[in-house]
């Protein structure tokens, strides 16, 4: 049995210390041909390998997030033997780096130091592929090291794989081939970034914890050394690894051993934490730099907060305070350079706006967190209520209602109003159009977000237009009338002496409960808020909102028009994402998209980007805006 195969022992064989050059970033249109020649290849393999069961590829019928979203899976599945062709590398390649150019970056050298006794420390909450200037990045792998190959999964393995291209497993094969057997737990293996903002990736395969009947410990003794081993290992790694001059040595590492894994993160947290303060003590020589903390989840952040502030004499660590500095893209430039000269500007937001604030209506955690009551009901987040009608009473239904209202019309975004996107974006206006730029006949803001946070957060209501509807009305479900809607607040004070919003209910042991249940002031009917859930919908108090969109739409399209679209993604995209893809086509080039979303959600038609009519930018809503904030008020 040969033993577990040292740096030294595999260094050479993947040209460890041979910057890796990428290809350089293809127009759009020959981005478009490198991916569909790189598909057609990567399907027919895959269908040779499955005995010709899946059906023959129609390239021509599919969209474009609809093939990145099936390159990102084909090389999900991709065996690393054989390798690929040199000429479908190189295709995938391009495309890759076509995609990732769009990134919004984070420097690491810009992260704030948050222990003033130990400035190599950092945290950080984004996505650790876009985390520009590292020396590596460490990936969660596991004990067969060649990621992960499971399709559609956003595990973190996946996700540093994808950004990598394929020569990341191609090298991570070849490793494993020489070491002969499957990667313990707590090592680490060694591969150059490829197409990462990284130079290296650190692989370890962290220890995978099962689930324990109540009173016994949670995790071993043995897992918990393991993890320990992960976190030492790579710190370990590091210091063999060369940098280039003048550089500094960083290394970020993800939270090994969480999520799938199992290892609760209220634990992991502090093995990764004090392993890494104890390296750094044992090692005062250390050649490292900076240690990033690198988190994805708000529930991570809280946690990784609380345990530094634990090492502080008084807690002065706050999500506002890590608000990660500007980020920079050639996409951030641009959109700002068009933004400079835009006669006339159209914001247009989806639940991605929202998300980024905070108010994430897919969240778990944010939903145990509010909703006690209806997450003993087995429900697990906001959006499980889009189209939901199954409730037993008009009570329940109403004592859900009235707490999610509440709870979304009292929404401040965790990270302070000062760094709330709502914020970002006011600044944007303010540089664009002047102090009362809100106002200025110039501006219109367009959103599927019923939760009014732009009214709430200051916003010219003439100047919105939320054609989804709003919280901030209830209508009667019957139409009775077409001015049967009235404003929500009369609804929730009648409602609050009944309401329980812990249980999330209706309290029907006081006398008068009934009081509670709103009724329709003219045909006492059923009553809903007033969204587009269906036909019930009154479009009565959206028509002059709509009206003045339309008017504004008809003369910017002749003037010329930025539209800024923020976090759309795919959820109704007729309401905004087709709207805006439509304005830039009727625009004849007097209309440029600005499309700014995560993780695919900002893909815009290749060939428009050639033409410098639609620039696309994955990054997180309100980071990009407050880039594009400092972009448009320095030089
Ligand atoms: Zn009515």
């Amino acid at each position: 049995m040969p033993g577990l195969l040292p740096l030294s022992k595999y260094s050479s064989v993947i040209s460890l210390t041979t910057p890796f050059t990428p290809p350089p970033i293809p127009t759009g249109t020959a981005a478009t041909a490198a991916l569909d020649s790189a598909l057609s290849h990567l399907w027919s393999d895959y269908r040779r390998r499955n005995g010709q069961r899946a059906a023959a590829l129609d390239i021509e019928q599919i969209d474009l997030s609809q093939k990145t979203s099936l390159l990102r899976q084909l090389l999900t599945v991709r065996e690393p033997h054989p390798p690929l062709p040199a000429n479908v590398l190189v295709d995938v390649e391009r495309t890759l780096q076509y995609i990732n150019r769009k990134k919004a970056l984070t420097a690491v050298a810009a992260l704030p130091v948050v222990l003033p006794a130990r400035p190599k420390i950092a945290l950080w909450r984004g996505d650790i592929t876009a985390l520009s200037g590292v020396t590596a990045i460490v990936n969660a792998a596991n004990e067969r090291m060649l990621g992960c190959f499971t399709p559609g999964h956003m595990c973190i393995d996946n996700v540093i794989h994808y950004a990598a291209g394929p020569r990341l497993r191609d090298d991570c094969a070849k490793i494993m081939g020489l070491q002969g057997q499957l990667e313990p737990n707590g090592k680490v293996k060694v591969t150059r970034g490829y197409l990462l903002p990284a130079r290296y990736v650190l692989h370890t395969a962290g220890p995978q914890v099962p689930k324990r009947p109540a009173g016994v410990p949670r995790v071993s003794e043995e897992e918990k050394r393991d993890l320990e081993g992960s976190y030492w290992s790579c710190l370990e790694a590091m210091e063999d690894l060369q940098i280039g001059e003048g550089e500094s040595k960083s290394v970020a590492f993800c939270c090994i051993s969480t999520g799938l894994f199992g290892y609760p993160p209220e634990e992991a947290v502090n093995v990764a934490v004090d392993t890494v303060l104890a390296y750094l003590d044992k090692n005062p020589a250390t050649s490292i730099d900076r240690v990033v903390f690198n988190v994805f989840t708000a529930t991570d952040l809280s946690l990784y907060i609380d345990k530094l502030n634990s090492l502080l004499p008084k807690p002065t660590i706050t999500p506002a305070l890590l608000t990660p500095p500007a980020t920079t893209s050639p996409s951030l430039e641009l959109a700002a350079k068009w933004l400079k000269s835009a006669p006339n500007l159209l914001i247009t937001a989806g639940a991605g706006l929202s998300a980024s604030d905070g108010l994430d209506f897919t969240s778990h955690d944010l939903f145990r967190k509010n909703f006690q009551g209806m997450w003993e009901k087995g429900f697990t987040c906001l959006y499980d209520f889009f189209g939901y009608d199954e409730w037993e009473s008009p009570a329940a239904k109403w004592g859900y209602y009235f707490c999610s209202i509440i709870f979304v019309r009292g929404w401040t975004a965790p990270c302070g109003v000062d760094n709330s996107v709502y914020t970002h974006l006011r600044k944007l206006i303010t540089a664009l159009y002047g102090e009362s730029g809100e106002k200025s006949a110039n501006l219109f803001i367009r959103t599927s977000n019923a939760d009014g946070l732009f009214f709430r957060n200051g916003f010219s209501a003439d100047r919105i237009a939320t054609p989804q509807g709003t919280y901030e009305l209830l209508q009667c479900m019957r139409k009775c009338r077409p001015d049967a809607y009235w404003p929500v607040q009369e609804f929730i004070d009648k409602a609050m002496p009944y309401l329980d919003t812990v249980a999330n209910a209706i309290r029907q042991d006081i006398d008068g409960w009934e009081e509670a249940i709103p009724r329709c002031k003219h045909c006492a009917g059923e009553m809903f808020l007033c969204v587009r859930g269906g036909s019930f919908f009154t479009e009565v108090p959206f028509v002059e909102s709509n009206r003045r969109y339309v008017e504004f739409k008809r003369r910017a399209l002749k003037e010329g028009l930025v539209v800024l679209e923020l976090g759309a993604g795919f959820n109704t995209p007729g309401v905004i994402r087709w709207e805006d893809e439509r304005l830039v086509t009727v625009g004849e080039g007097r209309v440029k998209l600005v499309r700014v979303g995560l993780g695919g959600s900002e893909a815009v038609e290749w060939d428009l980007e050639d033409g410098e009519r639609a620039v696309a930018i994955d990054g997180d809503a309100g980071k990009v805006t407050r880039s594009l904030v400092e972009l448009l008020t320095t030089e």
